[in-house]
């Protein structure tokens, strides 16, 4: 995975890393609902410098100053960039490069990509987070020479992205591969958030979903660690699920066992539907790895059709926190330099 070295400049990244700096620089940014991370990356994806903040969640000025101040800064230290490429939590008119709405930000009928191109004069690019996470798996992570590749992000939500024919597959207005609304469970409970739809793979096997079917495990066993963590005032969410899951407690990997299986009904249909080479599960809640997928890969021996059950892998994804960011370098990288951009692991 490229890391974040200490440098200030160009100069100073040279002498640490002993590499010079592909031609081109690029500025990705993931500007989620609680999170905005701003990278400077080359033209392969190596990370030259990257900061971390918070989301200004106020107000839609407020969010896109915020946003503003944050480039600019980006901009005044590292010198003219050659393109931006921004991934966010929103839904997407790709083509308009328009934030059409968005759950957890103050930003509705947005114009972002003019917005940042007349302030900074260069080409820009907008898409969903979940795309641009596909798109960094697929050129420069998990998926590196594939052409048919499935990802779903496990986080608050499921987000996915779909590569067909060594393309992102992005439906008529872009709003294609909501693959955490493909329903399990036609009587299941009532979906999260805008979705008016019962039992989406999103209620199963989020981040959400994790903590709350932890929570229910702890009210069921109170002599469990997860019980025992309940009582205590701890909170029993996602995280604490994996984390516990990963020291081998007992409770906490059956909890994530039954999270796989719905996981795996999912993907089965994924691999019906799609026939991809691979499926890659990615996003925070997804830390606890084989523990959740080997699972979710035994419902798929069972369930999907052969011979496309036979011919799929899934694994986890290559990049971690920094996915939003890299794909959303990447993302430009694609659109605005497609005779650009090596595989680098
Ligand atoms: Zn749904």
């Amino acid at each position: 995975m490229p890391t974040c070295p200490p440098a200030s400049s160009l100069a100073a990244l040279t002498e640490v890393t002993g590499t010079v700096p592909q031609a081109r620089s690029i500025i990705g940014v993931d500007l989620g609902g609680t999170k905005l991370a701003v990278a400077l990356v080359d033209d392969t994806l190596g990370v030259i410098a990257k900061t971390v903040g918070g989301s200004a969640t106020e107000s839609a000025e407020a969010c896109l100053d915020n946003l503003y101040r944050r480039l600019d800064e980006a901009v005044g230290e590292y010198g003219p960039v050659d393109a931006i490429g921004v991934g966010t939590a929103s839904m997407i008119n790709f083509r308009a490069g328009r934030i059409v709405l968005s759950t957890n930000l103050p930003l509705r009928d947005v114009p972002l990509r003019d917005l940042l191109h007349e302030r900074y004069g260069v080409p820009v690019v907008v898409d969903n987070d979940a795309n641009v996470a596909c798109l960094a798996e697929f050129r420069y992570g998990a998926g590196i020479g594939t052409t048919e590749m499935v990802m779903l992000t496990l986080g608050t939500g499921i987000g996915g992205g779909i590569i067909t024919n060594g393309h992102l597959y992005r439906g008529a207005s872009g709003a294609a591969a909501e693959l955490g609304h493909m329903v399990i469970e036609a009587d299941g409970p009532r979906c999260q958030g805008a979705c008016p739809n019962y039992g989406c793979l999103e209620v199963y096997a989020s981040g959400e979903a994790m903590g709350r079917l932890a929570r229910d495990e702890a009210r069921a066993m109170p002599e469990s660690t997860l019980g025992q963590a309940l009582a205590s005032g701890e909170e029993v969410d996602g995280p604490l699920l994996s984390r516990l899951a990963l020291d081998g407690d007992p409770g906490a990997i059956a909890v994530l066992h039954d999270v796989g299986r719905k996981l795996g009904i999912g993907i089965a249909n994924i691999v019906n539907i799609f026939n991809p080479e691979l499926v890659v599960i990615g996003g925070g809640a997804a830390q606890a790895a084989d523990i959740l997928l080997d699972p979710a890969r035994q419902v798929v021996a069972e369930r999907a059709l052969y011979p496309e059950r036979d011919e799929v892998r899934i694994v986890p994804a290559h990049h971690g926190q920094d996915a939003g960011v890299l794909g959303a370098a990447a993302l430009a990288i694609i659109e605005l330099f497609p005779d650009q951009g090596a595989p680098r692991r």
